[in-house]
């Protein structure tokens, strides 16, 4: 394993960490396996993600004996409820969230403990200055966190977060799709507006990902590459999302993309599999034309618009729909419909019928995608 500074926390993480969001309905004995194989190959950072209570006590149980080797990060601001992931800042059930984190992790403490999911100036100002960052420091100051991070998708809020000095660690997207995206895109489809109305005010006023970077540089502070394989979607051999054919990398040249940014610490892949593991673990011995990555460039960028990447960001749903599992088995029936594919789509408790256009989801999703005609797209194209 390769392992790299931590930014200036003096803690140096293994080049490849892991995510949560792909075992969230594994068994524990899958959890277990995954988890072990991660940690013997020298995986040591893990990122808990929300995940279902069963995922996060799966965890626990993987980690048994070997939790002092490794680094775990949990997430301050979330819950679940009814089984659906809830971003939320009401502080009896965050801080109830947390001590079952604990508590299933069978841990006393987070080595970093992120403010979770913060998309807009209004919340950073919340969070900074309300009860979660008081929680957080009060967590670190008993002992039970040691780092207090941000987890955010929107560059300005990260330097705003950064810039204030009470944040010790940035969880963002880091991926060649999201690289490529122009850095006001997402700024203006939060607004709900396209850039193409943006003044050029706007435009410049809105920071780059490189201005991020060298600010996390400056201050010491380590990235956390969120969705480095864009939730499969640049990846070639995967069959979900709309992408393929536009962007085919493998693993290896994702993860070599990612760390070719230095002041990012490691990408954390989700990995389903011990196969997938060791998909990415290739990154380790791959002579240098695997990892090369130049096929990489902005011709393409237009053909992005609207990839939903599967994160469930959007949740919760008043009709209980699945939306990231709806809307990837709609990008998948649209490229090729087939019998599996009408089975999982009937088989779901909610779907695209069900929905009420409420437009919440689309509100709440950090990647402007606009999830309630996601949801009319897979009605359309599955009959129900
Ligand atoms: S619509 Fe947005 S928040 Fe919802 S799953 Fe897709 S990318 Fe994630
Ligand atoms: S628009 Fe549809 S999918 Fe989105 S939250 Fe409302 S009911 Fe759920």
């Amino acid at each position: 394993m390769i392992y790299r500074e931590f930014g200036k926390t003096g803690m140096k993480v293994s080049a490849i960490g892991m995510g949560c969001e792909y075992v969230w309905t594994a068994d524990e004995k899958t959890v277990c396996e995954v988890v072990r194989a991660a940690v013997d190959a020298g995986v040591n950072y893990f990122d808990l993600f929300v995940g279902t209570p069963t995922t996060r006590e799966h965890y626990g149980e993987a980690l048994k004996g070997v939790r002092e080797k490794v680094y775990l990060a949990g997430h301050l601001g979330c819950a679940d409820i009814e089984g659906q992931y809830v971003k939320t800042r009401d502080e009896e059930l965050c801080q109830e969230f947390m001590q079952q984190l604990y508590e299933k992790l069978q841990t006393d403490y987070l080595d970093v403990l992120f403010l979770h999911n913060c998309d807009d100036l209004e919340d950073l100002d919340h969070i900074l200055n309300g009860w979660m960052y008081s929680y957080a420091r009060e967590l670190k100051e008993t002992g039970h966190a040691k780092l207090i991070g941000i987890s955010t998708h929107n560059t300005k809020i990260a330097m705003e977060a950064v810039k204030s000095g009470k944040i010790e660690v940035l969880m963002f997207p880091v991926n060649p799709l999201f690289n490529l995206l122009p850095q006001d895109t997402a700024d203006a489809r939060m607004k709900g507006r396209e850039v193409k109305e943006m003044t050029e005010e706007e435009k410049a006023a809105y920071p780059t990902k490189q201005e991020l970077y060298a600010l996390c540089e400056e201050m010491g502070v380590p990235i956390v590459a969120m969705k480095p394989f864009a939730a499969g979607n640049i990846l070639k051999d995967h069959e979900e999302g709309r992408l393929k054919g536009l962007l085919e990398l493998t693993p290896v040249q994702c993860i070599s993309y990612i760390l070719s940014f230095p002041q990012v610490a490691c990408p954390v892949p989700g990995f389903a599999s011990v196969e997938e593991l060791e998909q990415s673990l290739e990154y380790l011995t791959a002579t240098e034309q695997e990892r090369d990555f130049s096929e990489i460039n902005d011709s393409l960028v237009g053909k992005f618009a609207n990839q939903c990447m599967y994160c469930n960001h959007c949740q919760p749903c008043p009709k209980q729909i699945d939306i990231a599992e709806v809307t990837k088995l709609a990008d998948m029936a649209e490229k090729e419909m087939t019998e599996d594919l009408k089975k999982r789509y009937q088989s779901l408790d909610a779907s695209g019928k069900d929905c009420i256009h409420c437009g919440s989801c689309t509100k709440r999703c950090p990647f402007g995608i606009d999830a309630s005609a996601n949801m009319q797209r897979a009605q359309k194209l599955f009959g129900c």
